[in-house]
């Protein structure tokens, strides 16, 4: 990616020493078409970033499965604009009202304050939600020949959310190879880069590729502002102050 923001460049990489770290696997090779779940998070737009730095052409999928915090989706086309790239958004919105009891999908249910390593965070689980959301990205990889299928999931997602682990990821794509053999291209991957990596690692790797983080949104409660106090916004906070990188964030709650 140049200063001028253009995604699937071929100009001058400003960050070289940044981009051709190796995280994960796909440090063997540099994606040439990705497929990438982008909520307008902070994760996935750092992914995003990460990627189209390497070279890889993008498609941004986001998808409105009837979270509370749906402005998300609006900083996913901010970020789509931004990068120069097409990007998918899916009306699963009906599926909400099947996942009740889930504080994101469940307007009957509050979203709770603190870490995610509380107990209180189990009301944050999406039902299946990024199996969900990779079986959508890999019908699109099988139908537009793209060779990754990139999402955000990182370490601190651990505790609290099986399917940001990497069993669940090594399980998925052999489940996804087998579906879809002979269909998908050969070298195809899900490229999860930041599964042993920390907030506070992708905020200083967003930081070295100069990812906007005011456009990026993570609050659970999806209010005008960052609440400050719930489990992303704790998260988020956390690791702006571990990184040492300003928080441009405006949070309702100091
Ligand atoms: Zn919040």
């Amino acid at each position: 990616m140049d200063s001028s923001g253009r995604c699937g460049a071929t100009g001058v990489l400003f960050v070289r020493d940044v981009v051709t770290m190796p995280i994960g696997s796909a440090a063997h090779r540099h994606p040439r078409h990705a497929i990438v779940i982008a909520s307008g998070g902070l994760d996935s737009t750092v992914l995003a970033y990460w990627l189209a730095a390497r070279g890889a052409e993008l498609t941004l999928l986001s998808v409105d499965y009837g979270q509370r915090h749906r402005v998300e989706l609006e900083h996913a086309t901010d970020i789509a604009r931004l990068l120069n790239c097409p990007q998918e958004i899916i009306d699963l919105s009906a599926l909400g009202r099947l996942l009740a009891g889930s504080a994101l999908t469940d307007a009957e249910m509050s979203v709770p304050d603190g870490y995610y390593t509380d107990k209180s965070m189990r009301a944050t689980v999406v039902p299946n939600r990024n199996a969900i959301m990779l079986d959508i990205a890999v019908a699109m990889a099988v139908a537009r020949k793209a060779d990754v299928v990139a999402f955000g999931a990182h370490a601190g997602d651990h505790a609290i959310y099986p399917d940001c682990r990497p069993e669940f990821v090594e399980r998925f794509t052999r489940s996804v190879r087998t579906a879809n053999e002979g269909l998908l291209v050969d070298e195809f991957e899900i490229v999860a880069p930041f599964l042993t990596q920390s907030k506070t690692d992708i905020v200083r790797l967003g930081a070295a590729l100069g990812v906007p983080f005011e456009r990026t949104w993570s609050c659970y409660r999806g209010e005008a502002e960052h609440c400050g106090t719930c489990g992303t916004c704790t998260e988020r906070k956390e690791a702006f102050e571990q990184s040492g990188i300003s928080d441009p964030t405006r949070y309702r709650a100091v």
